[in-house]
């Protein structure tokens, strides 16, 4: 990332040098590229809401072919459109089955119970392997005094995890068993491409696996705006209208479209993203004091555990902010970075050499 800003009143140790802010608090900090603003700029436009605007139809025509989906909807938010899946899957007072770490679970403003009227049951790790048999055991049987269990999300990439990846095999296997209790699949996969560059699979072999998708175009893929929903012709049609009901139903939304196009040919740009983080996580682990998990750095994230510091997981972040490395705090002991296109293979060698001097010099 290269704003740079004069570092005087940011801390006793940066004086007042120039510091290059390396930001990896998110991947949705990625900005769009030149040609999504020229795109977007000469974008043929139409009302969406009246099915009209071409540029929309082509974004989710292409969206839905790419993962291997008959229809897609073009949704404002990755939020908007995971609660829209679960509007369109449920009934009021049904049960959702999602890990107790899911974004749907902690993420979203509580939104199923608002909307839908539906109750999370949150499995303890559920996408933390033997997914099918915590399935099961999560499943409600028939019995007047239960909720119906209608729906599993699962989330691939899964973000508490680490960004680890849940490989088409473990999702098939996952599936079958909601399937054969007749519960609905829906895929948080806001990052389900990471997940195929990573394991060199297509991302049909996921996704076949769910009845419904949610990805996000304004992340690692560098969109500004918009997340895609897709599934079969008959659940778009249906979310279609509780995108309108939600206040989802853009006009001109071409313009927004013309970059999520040029975003779903972004997948390259994610193997880069994913050999940072390795640089990142093998540079800081080689810091007495510091330690990564370096299995579970599968794909643009890294999680730092600071339990070797004398100061905790948000110390530490401050420390390292003051130095210009941003990151997020997401646990006592534990910081999230997550490299992204804005963040060079430069950027992450330096943000190594400032937490060695920060560790070096006072914290260990
Ligand atoms: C980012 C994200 C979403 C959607 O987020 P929005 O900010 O609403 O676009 C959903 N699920 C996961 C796992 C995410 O990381």
């Amino acid at each position: 990332m290269s704003i740079s800003y004069g570092a005087e009143g940011q801390g006793e140790s940066t004086g007042n040098k120039e510091v290059t802010v390396i930001d990896m608090r998110s991947d949705t900090l990625t900005t769009p590229t030149k040609e999504m603003r020229v795109a977007m700029a000469y974008a043929e436009v139409g009302d969406d809401v009246y099915g009209e605007d071409p540029t929309v139809n082509a974004l989710e025509k292409s969206a839905a072919a790419l993962v291997g989906k008959n229809a897609a909807l073009f949704v404002p938010s990755g939020t908007m459109g995971n609660q829209i899946a679960i509007l369109t899957h449920t009934n009021r007072g049904d049960e959702v089955i999602v890990d107790a770490g899911s974004h749907i679970a902690i993420f979203e403003v509580g939104s199923a119970c608002m909307f839908a009227g539906v109750q999370l049951a949150p499995v303890p790790d559920l996408m933390a392997g033997e997914t099918a048999e915590k399935i099961k055991n999560a499943f409600r049987v028939p019995n007047i005094h239960y909720p119906t269990s209608r729906l599993v999300c699962l989330e691939n990439t899964f973000n508490r995890g680490g960004g680890t990846v849940m490989l088409p095999e473990e999702m098939e296997t996952a599936a079958d068993a909601a399937k054969e209790l007749g519960l609905r699949v829906h895929l948080d996969g806001a990052r389900i491409f990471n997940a195929a560059v990573a394991s060199g699979r297509d991302v049909k072999e996921f996704t076949c696996h769910c009845d419904s998708v949610q990805f996000c175009l304004s992340k690692g893929l560098s969109a500004p705006v918009g997340s895609i929903l897709a599934g079969e012709k008959e659940f778009i049609e249906k979310a279609r209208k509780y995108r309108k009901a939600l206040g989802g139903g853009m006009r001109q939304a071409g313009v927004l479209a013309a970059a999520g196009l040029m975003a779903l040919k972004m997948t390259d740009q994610l193997k880069e993203d994913h050999a940072n983080a390795k640089i990142l996580a093998a540079g800081f682990s080689r810091i007495k004091g510091l330690k990564v998990d370096l299995e579970k750095v599968q794909t643009n994230m890294v999680f730092l555990d600071t339990t070797g510091l004398t100061l905790d997981g948000a110390g530490f972040a401050e420390a390292l902010e003051r130095e210009g490395v941003r990151s997020i705090p997401v646990g006592a002991q534990s910081i999230r970075f997550v490299l992204h296109k804005e963040v060079s293979q430069e950027d992450v060698l330096e943000a190594v050499r400032r937490a060695e001097k920060i560790v070096t010099d006072k914290y260990r």
